[in-house]
């Protein structure tokens, strides 16, 4: 199987490019964080702080988590409930943060998503596929951009949708670097930039560039599926 890991901190544009890569190669994208805020969403559901490492896990036996692609858009389950429109809010990303430090949580959604990668041919984006998902994905890339590019973009991508206009370039890049810290300091998995792979810092780089990188590394057999 084709199996491509992409990871990064928030962001990076790392979805972006993943699906752009996908959709050059006809292959399946897997946005591993939507497993993540689908799980958090679950929790606050239930009354359940994203935080607590006693109450969390035993939500996970009665919670079914699953992605599905529709016309090329990742669509996440949650319960049987397409919840794609409610897990990117601001208070999720931190839900999400929050519980994915969990290892039993983590422990499920890799299961879950190493199965995807046993079956197909798949781009997968997150923070730790290379270093622990699939550690043995033949191609590796950590994709970055400096705080400051990244929290515009996100600002740019929430005024866009009329979320927190109120908010400046310097609270976001607070969260982002909040959220970097989370991600990286956790004990269980963090984001890892792992020696085998490719490092590609998009601070200046269009989408398209940044896929381009991305293509012209992978060895031909794997373009000629275009
Ligand atoms: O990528 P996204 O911002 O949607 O992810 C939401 C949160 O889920 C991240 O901040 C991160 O803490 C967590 N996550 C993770 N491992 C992944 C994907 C996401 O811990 N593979």
């Amino acid at each position: 199987m084709l199996n491509i890991a992409i990871d990064g901190p928030a962001g990076a544009g790392k979805s972006t490019i993943a699906k752009g890569v996908a959709q050059r190669l006809h292959i399946l994208y897997l946005d591993t964080g939507a497993m993540y805020r689908a799980m958090a969403l679950k929790a606050l559901r239930c009354g359940v702080a994203p935080t607590d490492a006693e109450a969390v896990p035993p939500l996970l036996a009665t919670t079914e988590i699953f992605a599905k692609n529709v016309e090329g858009v990742q669509h996440t389950y949650l319960d049987g409930e397409d919840v794609s429109g409610l897990i990117r809010t601001q208070e999720i990303s931190k839900a999400a943060s929050d519980i994915s430090a969990i290892p039993a949580v983590r422990i499920k959604l890799a299961e879950a998503q190493r199965e995807v990668a046993r079956l197909s041919d798949v781009v997968m984006d997150g923070r730790e596929i290379g270093s622990y998902v699939l550690p043995k994905a033949p191609h590796k890339f950590f994709v970055s951009a400096s705080v400051e590019e990244r929290a515009a973009r996100r600002l740019h991508e929430l005024r866009s949708r009329g979320e927190y206009i109120e908010k400046t370039l310097p609270d976001v890049m607070d969260e982002i670097a909040l959220r970097d810290h989370n991600d990286s300091t956790r004990a269980f998995a963090p984001l890892l930039r792992v020696p085998d792979a490719i490092y590609i810092d998009t601070t200046f780089m269009t989408i398209e560039q940044a896929i381009d990188a991305v293509l012209s590394r992978l060895p031909n057999q794997t373009e000629a599926k275009e």
